[in-house]
């Protein structure tokens, strides 16, 4: 089967429009306005496989696992395998790419913010534009020979610092506004068949999306949460087959999918996402106004990946799936019903917590284990603490280290703070309780190997010191 994948609003017909795995990624989003996914699911693999994956390096595990999703004719295991080496070699800090600490009894931390810009982002980020470079000549030789090649990147940001880049054919575009606005507007734009199709005629151009909407950017994501399983096996901390809870920090659901579909591959996880839909069967935005928060990147109304999921839980029900969403367009809502919610709470539960939760959490978890969250993985241990049944371990998601978000972290851990600058090198040293220091130490182990370095030394220079110190 080579063609596999279907939009969440239109039915494959007679005739085909089942798409390429090179399709989807080059395409982004489906031109009915769905999202794309695998119409059969995911492949399963057996238990053996499993077993012998535990023993492998991260890069090992992501090829036999990608290998699995991507048919050969798409990219060959030799391709792959120099893409999955360039993406998880050198770029991070860390040598098992997305290690797992021990943090309580049953609970563990997945690291994910070893990569070059601190978030779990770099993790699919270092592979898809490979994948995508990869799809895009050869789609061109089958379907496309007079397509010349991808023109312009251009780069809608609604965060102020992103707004200086400008190199080679990208431009970023500054919005004031929020995520979702961005996301809205590039949703709005991609349904425009006249603004496609004069792109495509005027400059031989197509529209592509880079964020979690692309199922490039999904793909490489399901690794990380096979991974942490597989590392709970070979210390012991599971057998296999026993069930693991992983939670996470969601905005637009992206993370969260790709458990779910790690799980469809045949790792045994159960489920907690933040989010209030989930608890009430509602999606509600009216009236509703984003705040921004001290854990800005899950303050999302509209996740577009939960498109996916309501796909595969309703069993593919694709009027149902364009019903809601179209609902959720237009009116700002949508309900399920009773039977559907039923089927989603098997495979999720959901929760918040306050701004002050999360500041708590982060002082409560130093104090009692050295180990400093930033304010994204708070949320998850707030919410885990909350309703966990400790029946099983759980696997918190930390997507950013603290150092991004130092501001509020100093914040909750009620610092003192005092610094020096030897030489290249800065140190923050802050005194929590008047006993114990805390060094940024291994922020910067993380940062060194880190591209964007100098914005992150004066980002957390900014943030811990104020503006004078980084002028001066
Ligand atoms: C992007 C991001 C999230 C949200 O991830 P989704 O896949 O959109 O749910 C959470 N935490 C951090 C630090 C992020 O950068």
């Amino acid at each position: 089967m080579r063609k596999t994948f279907t939009s969440t609003r239109s039915q494959p017909g007679p005739s085909g429009g089942l798409k390429f795995f090179g399709d989807v990624v080059v395409e982004g989003l489906a031109p009915d306005g769905g999202l794309y996914v695998p119409s059969k699911g995911f492949p399963k693999l057996e238990p053996s496989e499993w077993l012998r994956l535990a023993k492998m390096s991260y890069p090992e595990r992501a090829l036999v696992i990608l290998e699995k999703c991507i048919h050969p004719m798409h990219i060959s295991p030799l391709e792959l395998r120099s893409m999955v080496n360039r993406a998880y070699g050198e770029n991070f800090a860390s040598e098992s790419v997305a290690p797992v600490k021990q943090l309580t009894e049953e609970q563990y931390v997945l690291e994910l913010f070893h990569g070059p810009t601190a978030s779990f982002k770099d993790l699919a980020l270092q592979l898809m534009p490979q994948i995508f470079a990869h799809c895009l000549p050869q789609m061109c030789r089958i379907t496309w020979s007079w397509w010349p090649r991808l023109e312009i990147q251009a780069v809608l940001f609604s965060k102020l610092q992103m707004t200086a880049y400008k190199e080679g054919n990208v431009r970023s575009v500054s919005v004031l506004s929020d995520f979702d606005f961005c996301q809205r507007s590039i949703k709005r734009m991609f349904g425009h068949s006249s603004l496609t199709g004069h792109l495509a005629v005027e400059y031989a151009t197509v529209l592509s999306t880079a964020n979690s909407i692309n199922w490039g950017r999904l793909l490489p994501q399901v690794v990380y949460h096979c991974s942490a399983y597989l590392d709970l096996l070979r210390r012991g901390a599971v057998t296999f087959g026993n069930p693991i809870d992983v939670c996470i920090p969601t905005g637009n659901f992206g993370n969260a999918m790709s458990a779910i579909y790690a799980k469809q591959m045949g790792i045994p996880i159960r489920n907690c996402v933040i989010s209030d839909f989930i608890s009430t069967g509602q999606d509600d935005l009216r009236g509703r106004k984003l705040v921004v928060s001290i854990s800005p990147a899950i303050d999302i109304l509209k996740s577009s990946n939960l498109e996916r999921f309501m796909y595969h839980t309703s069993g593919g029900d694709i009027d149902l799936v364009r019903g809601l969403f179209m609902s959720l367009e237009k009116q700002q809502c949508f309900a399920v019903s009773e039977d559907l919610l039923q089927r989603i709470q098997q495979d999720i539960q959901a929760g918040w917590c306050s701004e002050e939760d999360c500041l708590t959490t982060i002082h409560k978890v130093y104090s009692e284990t050295g180990y400093i969250m930033d304010t994204h993985t708070a949320v998850a241990k707030a919410v885990a603490d909350r309703m966990h049944d400790r029946t099983c371990p759980l696997v918190l998601c930390s997507t950013a280290h603290y150092g991004k978000f130092a501001k509020a972290v100093l914040k909750a851990l009620q610092c003192s703070t005092s610094y020096s600058v030897p030489s290249e090198c800065l140190y923050v040293t802050l005194s929590v309780n008047q006993k114990k220091s805390i060094f940024f130490d291994d922020y910067f182990a993380t940062m060194n190997k880190n591209v964007l370095g100098e914005t992150f030394v004066r980002t957390i220079m900014t943030q811990c010191l104020g503006h004078q110190a980084v002028n001066s």
